[in-house]
Order: C-alpha cells, then structure tokens, then sequence
C-alpha cells in the first residue's frame, strides 16, 4: 500500500489546528468501530493504523513539524525498522474513552500486552509479558554474555488440556453465551449507540461452564513451573537496557500465542573502570620516580589489563589514550577507546640524604630577570 498523506489520510487542510486533527481522528476511529470491522477486520486494522499513524505524527507539535518541513523522512526516527507499529501509538487512552475496550481493538493491541493498561491481550488468548533483570560483569559489555534466567511459566494443566474441568470432560455449553465467549452490550450516549463486545461474565470467555473441578489444578487449568532459559545478551550493551526475548513470557490461553520476555541488563560497578557510552575510564597512580625518569606501568582495562610506555618527564594528571580498549557500540562494532589519567605520588616522608639530594637537584632556579622583561616589551609592542 502506498504511503498516502498524512493530512490527506485524516481528511484535514495542512492549516487544521489541533482540535480540528483530533476531531477527525475521532469520526475516522468510530467509522472502524468493532461492528463494523467484524465483516473485514483485516482491512479495517490496516484502515485504522493508518490513521492512526497520521494521527500520532499530527498530534504532536514537534513531529508535526518535522513532517511539515521533510515529509516522511523528518518523522521516520520515530518508528521502528518496519515502520509505525502500535507500539509506536502513544494515544491509547483517547481511543478506550472513545470506544470502550472491545475485543476487536484488544486483538489490534494485544502483540504486546501489559503496557497498554486496559487494552491488554488478555481476552485475546495471548499470554502475559514476563520482566526479569539481570546483573553482568563489566567485561560482558565488550564480549556480550549467556546468561541463563527462570522464568515462571504456565502451562495448560495436562490432566484436564487446560479446561480445568474434570478429565478434561466435565463441561457443559455455557448458558449465558450459548458458548460464544462473547456478550454484547448495547449503551446509548446521547444521538450515539455503542455496541462493544466483551467477554462473557459466566464463563471469563471459554464459552463452557465447569461441571466438575479437575483435582490437579483446581480448576484454574493452568500449570505453574520453571523455565531456564539463555539469553544473548550482545556486545555493547548499555546499563539498564532492556532486551526483548519475543515468545518466552507466560503461555497464552486457548491457543494464543506466548507472552514476550523482557531482560533487564545492568552491570556490575568496576572498582577500576568508568563506562561513558563507549568510552573506559582509568585513574592510575605512578610513583614520582616513573613520571620522572618514565617507565612502563599496567593499567587495569575492562577485560584485563594492558601496559603503557609513561615517557620521561610526564606531568601529574596527563591523560593517556589507550586505542581500542573501551566499549564496543551498541550492536558490536569498533571498541572506544580507554582514557588513563595518571596521578604522581609525591613522596611522603624521605631520608635526610634523599631530601639533601632532592633539595639540591629540584631547587627552583632564580628566575631570569632579562627573559621577563624581553617578554613585556613583547607583549606590549
Ligand atoms: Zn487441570
Ligand atoms: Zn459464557
């Protein structure tokens, strides 16, 4: 489908003001609603992400004007690889008020879950989201870990497949929704009638009543055990990143599909290595003598450690680059670099042959009067 204009999509001049974009929003939102989107619910979804894209991007002041200004490439960086997706809508809420949370907009929501307050997959079948932390060295920010975390899981109780009935047989059709799952509920607001359709009271959406409890699960069908699950966790990584393994939540019921798990990553603080982005930090003292005369001293590195000249002469806190030594990029790549500041020791107590000797090599000279002058005249030329 070609991608049509944002104002032309929402029916609005390129002058509408706000409340002119959200009414038209709101009519084009009601024209999709969930009885009308039964009879083609695959067209009236691709009909109501597009306006709904349109409407996210016009909504908001900003984006608005960047879209103004360089059309679809200003606002692309707002969206994922693959373009907007319902994770990119931000104005859930409007739509609820607007449409109640029917089982038609659930299905549209439901590919993930919990963050969408009320419009959560929950009657759609799919199951819940599950977040996990975990908590690495600092080195696997360079190489990237495995860890392996638990992961509560649900399953369909074997003893009953999941219907919490006994034996799996001990069921009847329910009677309230004639084992639809469904009920319709009719409310009038004003000139308006709103038909939404939810799940039924009775029987929670399964259509069946239990006649008898299955002994395992008492009823509730489900499972609980533990998954171990290894999770990639690539080179680069930031602190408190979140990382998305899709289809390792809680199972879904009735056939839906999975939950998605969601890791998140920090790492353990270093008592040697600063992390900013990509770049390491290292503080590192060297005895007088080193900064003096030079020498090579080892430095402490995220994944180690790596030996560095200290040339004669080198002056407290100087700043060494060490090439390579920090942070790979999110995603791999290139690692930063390792910024060494060195710290000289003065010594704190010395002989009194050491301080004669110190006193007679460090001595400060007098200084030479002609120098100063020739560097005033200099100046003030
Ligand atoms: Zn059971
Ligand atoms: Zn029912």
């Amino acid at each position: 489908m070609a991608k049509r204009d944002y104002y032309e999509v929402l029916g609005v001049p390129r002058t509408a003001s706000e409340d002119e974009i959200k009414s038209a929003y709101r009519r084009l939102a009601r024209q999709y609603h969930p009885d009308v989107a039964k009879e083609n619910p695959k067209q009236a979804e691709e009909k109501f992400k597009e306006i709904s894209e349109a409407y996210e991007v016009l909504a908001d002041t900003s984006k608005r004007q960047r879209y103004d200004q360089l059309g679809f490439s200003g606002v692309e960086s707002e969206f994922g690889p693959a373009g907007f997706t319902w994770q990119n809508f931000t104005h859930v809420q409007d739509l609820e008020d607007l449409l109640g949370a029917s089982p038609i907009f659930q299905q549209f929501f439901g590919g993930f879950g919990s963050g969408f307050g009320g419009l959560g997959g929950r009657a759609s079948g799919r199951g819940g989201d599950v977040e996990l932390a975990v908590r690495l060295p600092l080195a696997a920010a360079v190489d990237g870990a495995r860890p392996t975390v638990e992961v509560p899981r649900e399953t369909d109780c074997p003893d009953c497949r999941g219907t919490g009935a006994k034996d799996g047989t001990a069921l009847e059709v329910c009677p309230e929704c004639r084992g639809q799952g469904q009920v319709r509920r009719v409310q009038s607001r004003g000139y308006t009638q709103m038909i939404t359709i939810g799940p039924c009271p009775r029987c929670g959406g399964s259509g069946k009543r239990i006649l008898e409890r299955c002994a395992t699960c008492g009823g509730s069908g489900r499972r609980r055990s533990v998954e171990r699950i290894e999770v990639g966790v690539p080179p680069g990584v930031e602190d408190g990143a979140v990382l998305r393994v899709p289809g390792h939540g809680l199972a879904g019921r009735a056939g839906g599909r999975p939950g998605d798990l969601f890791v998140q990553v920090s790492f353990e603080p270093s008592p040697s290595i600063h992390r900013e982005g990509e770049a390491a930090f290292a503080e590192l003292r060297v005895p007088l003598a080193t900064a003096v005369f030079g020498g090579e001293v080892t430095v402490p590195t995220v994944d180690g450690s790596a030996v560095l000249k200290v040339p004669a002469g080198t002056q407290p806190e100087t700043q060494f680059r060490l090439r390579g030594k920090g942070f790979p990029p999110p995603g791999g790549g290139r690692r930063g670099d390792e910024i060494v500041t060195l710290h000289v020791e003065i010594p704190r107590t010395l002989s009194s042959r050491e301080r004669d000797l110190l006193r007679e090599a460090l001595a400060p000279a007098a200084p030479a009067a002609g120098r100063r002058e020739s560097l005033f005249r200099r100046k003030s030329s």
